[in-house]
């Protein structure tokens, strides 16, 4: 019977421990991948599929990649979600006996990259572990190219929904859970297409989580605001976290050791449909950050900078002083022109220092990144002085937190030339005065290059061969050439190496040694450079906390910095932030609109809006008049004064608001099997169920996506359930003109309209928000400026002019029916009358304006009587 090869066996074990990774499998200098990862990998990597004899009768499908160019093959199958394992000789294939020992050193998987062009430098790359119990998740998550680790508990009925929220906020790569529950598997498997992220079962039992929950505790630094104790499901998150991270990166990463427990009420939530409504940080339709919130507010330098501001945009916060204390450093900046200017010099010559430590941690850092760790660190020094005495808080709090780190830059600058190679293989990297015995052999080729150097002027003059040149090539080392005609005087002890056309070359026994001398110690030299810079990285090891902590903090200065810059370049204004219930805001602008409208004006509009008599404001007005982007003006300035940014306005008060909630425009999302009604009217459940009286609402045409009737039905009980359940300031934007009637009969509703100007037969619109509603839709207006067919225009405004003269004859069906009934209505009961008119409508075939239409003259005709 035929048998596999010892050393496809080899792979065969090994494979069977990494069933769901492709095997990279060092062989000399290729890895190699076998049987199914090789068909998978020659498809998605476009290599040539070739076989390789395994011992059976058919070859084994094989296909490979060159060592040096490897990360570029492994980032494209990452990209392509797939996990791959690195499979190296891990001993010397000269002392082995029999085949050469392999072993998978690292799993690279999408939530696990490191040092890799597939990392952005200004998002986070998070790994996350939930682990579910009965109506609760532990939640834990980690990036660890910076070694951020957080955790936290989700507990309640609502569990899953804050589950979605912290998904939102963290937009995990991967996503690794444990749960008995079948219900809960499924959950993040049905949410799994809305966050995109790669999911994987895995488990640990009960003893396993216990020790390592002891040993977090012990070894790490764990910074707990949530209070919570050992048999919390955010520590238990956290164990599987750690645990995957072990089994997969194979090493214990020094620079994962701060814990971070957090509690979810500290900040406000988002739900991802207001996240993704308001654009925060990528643009609804081409998932861009261009066109974001995240965009305009980014004018950040650093890495660091730009991380941080994701997740101060992410996470606007709902504490008054925490808020005051942003705003006051933004505010210090913005006045102190001179201080902006140098913070922005130092700021510039930091480099990610952040990921510059999670390389050292993980053995990869290479001598550049520690050149660069040193300018970013001697930048400390400077931005102290800098900020020496300043009267703020936030500026003297994070500058007394930053340590100066002498050891680390002296170090550096003692050991590494300050324009070194990226490689550690091929020396050139220490600085001579820095260890002796490198120095002894650099002096000795130094001298060995003279000697040979002198022996061209020293050979012609004994030998009078004026021409004699000493040259060198890989093949033979140095040699001495002499041209065909002065072979005559050459000496006895020069021995012939090689015979060129015109010239012979020559070694002399004393050469060769001098030589030999050169390239053993440059031999050395390459190993001692190796091993002194290892020994150098081992030694920064120790200082991994405090550079991370330098990190957070020059992040911050750095956002501070962008949001004081933001502030300047487009004229915003420092919030007054209280706990107030009001919002008010005097000439306020949709920040993002402003900013990429071409040579339109933007024009700004006040809002007043309370808990009181201005708690709902139901806005009318065209399509296209300005209404969604002034709703979600205020929803962005409001989010932004508690992210603790400048606003754009003439003048605010911020009451801040514990959630903000939108529900805007009709979208399918059918990735989830839901059609645009249902997608509705889940989103308002959501809201209803979530709002509370310090919420802000943000209502866009609710109730569009049905029928008329059906809509307008539910808009209306919509309105009253939040203003006599919820009672949160509230924005409604309608076509459904009869709700302006609500003004009357609720004390809170108040309403507006967006101002237009009717110009004959056209329409200018004002932009401007102006108490009162507006009666027309101006629907065929707005079609004829979006460019329909002229026929069309006309035969709708016919249509419309027939519509709303009921007692002439119409030459429409549902018009006729209409007139019909019209006039039977005068001898009948109000209610019996309106109601026969209604079931006679053929509403699949009546448009919501003609619809609309016929309801208000329905209303009136019903009224005169
Ligand atoms: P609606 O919700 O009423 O249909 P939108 O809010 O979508 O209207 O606004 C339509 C367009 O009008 C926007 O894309 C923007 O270009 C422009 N716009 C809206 N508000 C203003 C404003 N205050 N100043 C200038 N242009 C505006």
């Amino acid at each position: 019977m035929k048998k596999l090869t010892p050393m496809m066996q080899q792979y065969m074990q090994i494979k069977d421990k990494h069933k769901d990774s492709l095997i990279f499998f060092r062989l000399g200098d290729f890895y190699e991948l076998f049987f199914d990862d090789a068909i998978i990998a020659a498809r998605e990597l476009e290599i040539v599929l070739t076989g390789r004899e395994c011992g059976m009768k058919e070859k084994a499908p094989m296909c490979g990649v060159p060592h040096h160019s490897v990360d570029t093959y492994i980032d494209r199958l990452i990209s392509k979600g797939y996990k791959v394992a690195i499979c190296e000789q891990i001993e010397d294939a000269s002392s082995a006996v029999g085949i050469v020992k392999r072993d998978v050193v690292r799993v690279i998987t999408p939530g696990t990259l490191i040092d890799t062009k597939l990392l952005d430098e200004k998002t986070n790359n998070y790994l996350v572990a939930v682990y579910g119990e009965s109506e609760s998740w532990g939640l834990a998550y980690t990036d660890i190219s910076t070694g951020e680790l957080f955790a936290t508990e989700l507990i309640g009925s609502n569990s899953d929904a804050m589950l979605m929220n912290e998904f939102g906020k963290v937009e995990p790569k991967e996503i690794i859970y444990f749960t008995e529950s079948n219900t809960q598997s499924q959950f993040l498997k049905k949410i799994q297409p809305s966050f995109n992220y790669y999911l994987n079962s895995y488990s640990m039992d009960n003893n396993e989580i216990d020790e390592k929950i002891l040993q977090i505790e012990s070894s790490f630094n764990v910074i707990n605001q949530n209070q919570i104790h050992s048999d919390n499901i955010s520590l238990k998150a956290t164990c599987l976290l750690l645990e995957y991270i072990n089994e997969t990166q194979k090493r214990t990463l020094s620079h994962i050791n701060n814990l971070n427990i957090y509690n979810i009420n500290k900040t406000m939530p988002l739900d991802i449909v207001t996240r993704n409504n308001l654009e925060l940080t990528e643009t609804l339709r081409a998932r861009t950050k261009k066109g974001s919130l995240l965009w305009l507010l980014d004018k950040t330098i650093t890495a660091m900078g730009g991380r941080t501001l994701k997740k101060w945009v992410d996470q606007p916060l709902i504490d008054e002083v925490a808020i005051k204390e942003r705003l006051n450093a933004i505010e210090f900046l913005k006045e102190n022109i001179i201080l902006k200017s140098e913070l922005k010099a130092c700021l510039k010559k930091v480099y990610d220092i952040e990921r510059i430590s999670a390389k050292i941690s993980y053995g990869s850092v290479n001598p550049r990144d520690l050149i660069s760790l040193k300018i970013s660190l001697e930048q400390i020094p400077e931005l102290k002085s800098i900020f020496n005495g300043c009267n703020n808080k936030l500026f003297s709090n994070v500058l007394e937190n930053i340590e100066v780190h002498d050891e680390i830059t002296n170090m550096i600058d003692h050991s590494i030339i300050d324009d070194p190679p990226t490689n550690i293989k091929d020396g050139g990297i220490i600085k001579t005065g820095y260890n002796t015995e490198l120095d002894e052999l650099r002096r000795g080729i130094t001298e060995g290059k003279l000697w040979i150097t002198d022996l061209e002027k020293k050979q012609k003059e004994i030998t009078g061969i004026k021409s004699l040149k000493v040259g060198f090539n890989k093949v033979f080392g140095y040699y001495i050439e002499v041209t065909k005609s002065n072979l005559h005087l050459v000496p006895d002890h020069f021995i012939r190496k090689q015979t060129l056309a015109n010239c012979e070359r020559y070694i002399t026994s004393e050469l060769k040694e001098v030589e030999s001398k050169i390239v053993g110690a440059q031999d050395k030299i390459v190993i001692l450079e190796y091993n002194l810079f290892i020994e150098i990285r081992k030694h920064l090891e120790k200082y991994l906390l405090s550079i991370q902590r330098t990190a957070k903090f020059l992040g911050q200065l750095d956002v501070i910095y962008s949001l004081a810059q933001v502030a300047e370049e487009n004229n915003y204004i420092k919030p007054n932030i209280n706990n107030s219930n009001t919002i008010s805001i005097k000439e306020g602008r949709h920040p993002v609109v402003e900013k990429v409208m071409d040579n339109e004006l933007f024009i700004p509009n006040n809002t007043k809006i309370d808990t009181n008599t201005n708690r709902m404001s139901i806005i009318t007005g065209p399509n296209m008049a300005g209404k969604s982007t002034y709703m979600r003006q205020v929803a962005l300035i409001v989010l932004m004064a508690q992210i603790g940014s400048f606003i754009p306005a003439k003048e605010a008060e911020i009451g801040i608001v514990d959630r903000i909630f939108t529900r805007v425009g009709a979208s399918d999302d059918l990735s989830q099997g839901q059609s645009t009604f249902m997608v509705e009217m889940s989103e308002v459940a959501h809201i209803l169920k979530n709002a509370s009286s310090k919420s802000l609402l943000i209502l866009d045409e609710v109730g569009r996506g049905t029928s008329t009737f059906d809509g307008l039905s539910i808009a209306w009980a919509i309105i009253e359930y939040i203003n006599n359940n919820i009672k949160a300031k509230t924005f409604f934007s309608t076509h459904y003109h009869e709700l302006t009637k609500l003004e009357n009969e609720i004390p809170h509703v108040k309403n507006y309209r967006v101002a237009i100007k009717e110009n004959g037969d056209e329409i200018v619109f004002l932009r401007k928000i102006i108490e009162g509603s507006a009666d027309k839709s101006y629907g065929i207006q707005v079609a004829n400026l979006a460019g329909l067919p002229e026929g069309v225009i006309k035969r709708s405004k016919q249509l419309l002019k027939d519509l709303e003269k009921p007692n002439k004859t119409m030459d429409n069906n549902f018009s006729d029916q209409f007139n019909e009934k019209s006039v039977q209505a005068k001898n009948h009961e109000v209610n019996e009358e309106a109601f026969e008119i209604l079931k006679k409508i053929n509403i699949m075939e009546t448009t919501p304006i003609e619809a609309f239409n016929i309801l208000y003259k329905l209303c009136q005709e019903i009224k005169s009587k």
